[in-house]
């Protein structure tokens, strides 16, 4: 499909959403500008030798905001990969960083590479010296800029960017704080991979909790029964579609990827999906749904919730008109345009803006980063002692029940659930959890308590820019 020349170029997406934040607050003069500005991108190109030649890589590190340090934000592999892109993912981690409370400023990185044509080894060289390169310029560092897995690189990839810092900072004991959503035998911490998908559950739990937003959406009543589509079932994709389905009772009844689109409207079994598409390589050919190559029409169909999971601009101008869901939910950064977002708010459909809807998985990368620096696993110190104190309670509980006539007993489970202390999945979790409800509530006080916003999105950038604002006002600026 031709690009519409009217579309703007995701940079300037990013910017003009901002701007109809920035138009009804009153910053002090030249703020708004400091606030919306990249603060510096750096480029590197660099040659690797493979396959008995050097070939030449570019990639990008970019800085949006260092009003909190360090800079925070994932590095992506692939060949779409650009300054604008990046740039416009950087802007959009300073204010998802702000918005749920994680103490960083916004960075992102991209390397321009299709990790499916190398294979394990070369992918290692390669980003062992991406790393390298910026490692050397502290845009790797645990004070100062802490990069996680993006689309294309996963925890795998965050190993070996952290052995590389190890390699590089022999005796900084902080090293593997340098970058996030490493495995758990190299630093990671539990509930990392699934916490994108797991946040986007979240958000929807805190959006289905809130009467008003789902008045303005048309929808009621609870999450069962209500018909999702998903497009992309990658990392944040599958784990929001099997939550979403398997604990909350949503009929998952599209699922798009990038050579087209399964249908089934009584549900399809995400993980079943998953495995299929694992081993054939494509989702043509799952039983019990219907194929069809164009999986973009796929986001026209009618549903209830739409989670776009993949991709930027992919409601853009072209399709915003034809999208029948009431409800999006941002799982992807940037997947509605600003013309796009323009059309779909004039007929009435609530979005959940991706700064707010994917911000789990920097939430918990928020917790490893703490976990790392700290040298210690959530939980450890006060598990026993938490099992220890329930314990007593119990056993109180079954001495009173013999020791007096009425006759009760705890319900099944009860003693093996009330037990258990919290391990650091648990806690993962919970904090997540947390998170996400607050930063629902604050977005949608603004939402419903100012005539002068009328979606999420505005006031998920009110609140994301009055907190970059009060840091600015902090340091003196
Ligand atoms: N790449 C993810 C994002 O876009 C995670 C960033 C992080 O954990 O730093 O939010």
């Amino acid at each position: 499909m031709t690009p519409n020349p009217q579309e703007p170029s995701f940079r300037d997406s990013v910017d003009i959403m901002f701007n109809r934040a920035v138009a009804l607050m009153d910053l002090p003069p030249g703020l708004e500008e400091k606030i919306r500005v990249c603060n510096a991108t750096y480029t590197v190109r660099f040659g690797v030798r493979l396959r008995g030649k050097i070939q030449t890589f570019t990639g990008y590190r970019s800085v949006h905001s260092e009003h909190m340090e360090p800079v925070k934000g994932g590095i992506r592999y692939s060949m779409a990969v650009n300054q604008d892109e990046v740039e416009a993912l950087a802007a959009l981690m300073t204010y998802k960083c702000a918005l749920v409370d994680a103490p960083f400023g916004g960075s992102k990185g991209g390397l321009c590479i299709d990790p499916r044509e190398y294979d394990e080894y070369e992918l290692e060289l390669i980003t062992r010296r991406f790393a390298y390169e910026l490692i050397k310029r502290d845009l790797i560092n645990p004070a100062q800029n802490v990069p996680a897995p993006d689309m294309g690189t996963g925890e795998r990839e965050m190993a070996w960017i952290a052995d590389q810092y190890k390699r590089m900072n022999t005796t900084d004991i902080n090293g593997v704080a340098c970058v996030t959503g490493k495995p758990i035998n190299a630093g990671g911490i539990q509930g990392r991979t699934e916490a994108t998908g797991r946040g986007v559950q979240y958000a929807l739990h805190a959006f289905f909790r809130d009467k008003e937003g789902l008045k303005k959406a048309g929808l009621t009543g609870g999450l069962e029964g209500k018909r999702v589509i998903v497009q992309g079932l990658g990392n944040v994709g599958y784990h929001a579609a099997k939550f979403l389905s398997e604990e909350d009772g949503c009929k998952v009844i599209g699922v798009i990827e990038y050579n087209g689109a399964v249908y089934d409207e009584k549900g399809i079994n995400i993980e079943a999906l998953k495995t299929y598409i694992n081993h054939s390589g494509s989702p043509d050919g799952f039983p019990g749904a219907t194929f069809t190559t164009n999986g973009a029409e796929m986001l026209e169909e009618d549903c209830d919730i739409l989670i776009p999971a993949a991709l930027e601009g992919v409601i853009n101008l072209g399709n915003a008109a034809r999208i029948k869901a009431p409800l999006i939910i941002e799982a992807a950064n940037g997947p509605v345009t600003a013309g796009a977002d323009d059309i779909l708010r004039e007929k009435g459909c609530v979005i959940v803006p991706d700064m707010y809807a994917n911000a789990g998985g920097v939430t918990v990368s928020y917790f490893e980063w703490v976990k790392n620096l700290s040298h210690i696993r959530f939980g450890r110190m006060q598990r026993r002692q938490e099992e220890t104190r329930h314990q007593l309670i119990v056993d109180e509980l079954e001495r009173i029940s013999r020791d007096t006539s009425i006759s009760w007993t705890l319900s099944p489970n009860f003693k093996e659930k009330y037990l258990r202390g919290a391990g650091e999945l648990e806690l993962v979790r919970s904090g997540l959890d947390d998170t996400m409800s607050d930063a629902y509530r604050t977005m949608a006080e603004v939402w419903h308590g100012r005539d002068d916003v009328t979606d999420l999105r505005t006031a998920a950038y009110l609140v994301s820019i009055g907190k970059v604002a009060q840091s600015y006002r902090a340091k003196g600026l």
